[in-house]
This record gives C-alpha cells, structure tokens and sequence, in this order.
C-alpha cells in the first residue's frame, strides 16, 4: 500500500530537495564540466575544481557573481543531490581528502540529481492528476525513487535510470495532456512545455495554472507575474529569469536574492 499524500507530506518531500550548499563538498563547483558561454568563470572539463572553489567547499566570489555575469553559477541548482552525496560519503571523506572515491562520488551525485529531477516533476503531477490510477502509478514512482536513492552508493553510481525514466516520461507527458488539453483558448492557462521563452515579458501577467516543464525562461522578464498556481517549474529555471519582490511564486520556490533590492553598504 502506498502512502497517500497530504500537503504536510509533499511539503516534506519537496524541502527535501532543496539545495544546503554549506553542507555539500561543492559538488557541482568541481563535478560538472562548465563553459564560459553558459555563464561560468572559465570553460573547465568535468572533474576539474573551479579556480574560485576555496579549500572549505566556498565559492571565493559568490558575493560578486551577480556584478561578473555569472549567470550558470547563479541559476545551478541541484535539487538537493549535492548535501545527499556528500552525506553518503561522509565515512570515507570526500573528493578533495579522499581522490580515489572522486569518480564514484561524482557519479553517485549525478545519479542522485536525475532521480531528484524526476521526484520534483513527480511530485508536481501528483497535485495535477485526476484519477486514482494515475495518482497511485505516481506514488508509487515516487516511493520507488526514493529506495533507489536509499541504496548503497556503489549501486546507485551504477543504476541503470534509464527504464525508471521511461516509465516517468510518458506519466508526466499524459498528465501534462490531459491538463494542457483543457486549457480555453484566451485564458491565463497555458501550455509552455519545452518552450524557449528566453528574454519572454511576462511582467505583471496573471500566468494562472500554466505549465513549464523544460521551459528555457532564461532572462524572462518575471518582474510583479503571478505563478503561484504554474506547474513544472523548478528553482534552475526561476534562478535563470528575472523577477523582483513582487513575482508570486508556487510553494517549494525561493525568490532569488537578486530579485530583492539590496540595501547599500554605506
Ligand atoms: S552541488 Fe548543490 S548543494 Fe552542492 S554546492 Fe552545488 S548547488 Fe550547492
Ligand atoms: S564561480 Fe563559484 S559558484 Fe561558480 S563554479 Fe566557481 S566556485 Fe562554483
């Protein structure tokens, strides 16, 4: 029997995703390959540290990331992958003390944010799927992500997603039909799944129950819109647009800093 949700459950498990940098080994700062063009300091492969990444897992300019354009480091967001692998870890070190786990930790990390993706946009479905049937096909995806994610680190770097993945696909795509079906023409409702919506102007609009889910909003104009009640939206793609302190954001979002003017230092 799979546990039914209640808004105190999914709060719960969507928390569980959000990002703890101070209690990750900075994880996606030496992890990840990055390049210049995407908004990163410097074009760097997969594995190497990034020359601002200090001794204790910090980012030496994260004060100053807004002032260089360093728009990659500003949007990441792991969903939570980066404190869970460094936790996993933790009785043999990490990648820095310990170099010989580096590979196995990096694939455990990586492993750890697909599954968590998958979790956050299943969780979503969950709130929008009318029949039992489908709701319970979710549930119980959701409870399979989570002991796939319980497992040993070995076996995790080493799971196969991908037959996990093709049964989540087509739940989230029928889901996303259903509702985006029955979106009226000239409504606030409306359907940008995989949409570029790069450099959009969506201030001060109502988007009501609309649906994002791979949506490119990066540098959309999200100053004073409403998407309390939008779908499919992630932290990465709200960390990627502009917004201020009046954007209305779903529950399990955090405005950006950048978003709130900040006080000058005098
Ligand atoms: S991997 Fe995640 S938790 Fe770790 S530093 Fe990066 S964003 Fe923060
Ligand atoms: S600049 Fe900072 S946040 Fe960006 S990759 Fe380097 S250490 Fe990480």
């Amino acid at each position: 029997m799979v546990e039914k949700e209640t808004s105190a459950w999914v709060a719960e498990k969507r928390n569980s995703l959000a990002i703890d940098c101070r209690s990750c080994a900075g994880l996606c700062c030496v992890s990840l390959y990055c390049a210049k063009v995407d908004g990163f300091p410097e074009n760097k492969a997969a594995g190497v540290p990034c020359k601002y990444l200090e001794k204790d897992f910090r980012c030496r300019i994260h004060d100053s990331l807004q002032d260089r354009g360093l728009k990659g480091c500003m949007a990441y967001d792991c969903f939570g992958a980066g404190q869970k692998t460094t936790q996993i870890f933790r009785s043999r070190g990490d990648w820095k003390e310990n170099p010989v786990i580096s590979a196995e930790m990096f694939r455990v990390f990586h492993r750890i944010f697909q599954l968590h993706q998958m979790k956050w946009f299943l969780l979503e479905a969950l709130a929008l799927a009318d029949a039992e049937g489908s709701k319970e096909e979710i549930r119980s995806l959701i409870g399979e992500n989570e002991e796939i994610t319980g497992i040993v680190p070995e076996e995790i770097g080493a799971y196969d997603i991908e037959p996990y993945r093709r049964r989540v696909n087509p739940l989230l795509k029928d889901v996303i039909r259903k509702k985006g079906g029955g979106f009226i023409k000239g409504s606030d409702n409306r359907d940008f799944t995989m949409a570029i919506l790069i450099g959009s102007d969506f201030s001060k609009q109502s988007l009501g129950e609309s649906l994002f889910l791979g949506a490119d909003l990066r540098d959309a104009n999200l100053a004073g819109a409403d998407l309390s009640k939008c779908y499919f939206l992630t932290q990465m793609q709200i960390n990627s647009a502009k917004g201020d302190q009046y954007t209305k954001l779903p529950s399990g979002l955090s405005r950006p800093q950048n978003w709130v003017p900040q006080e000058k230092s005098r």
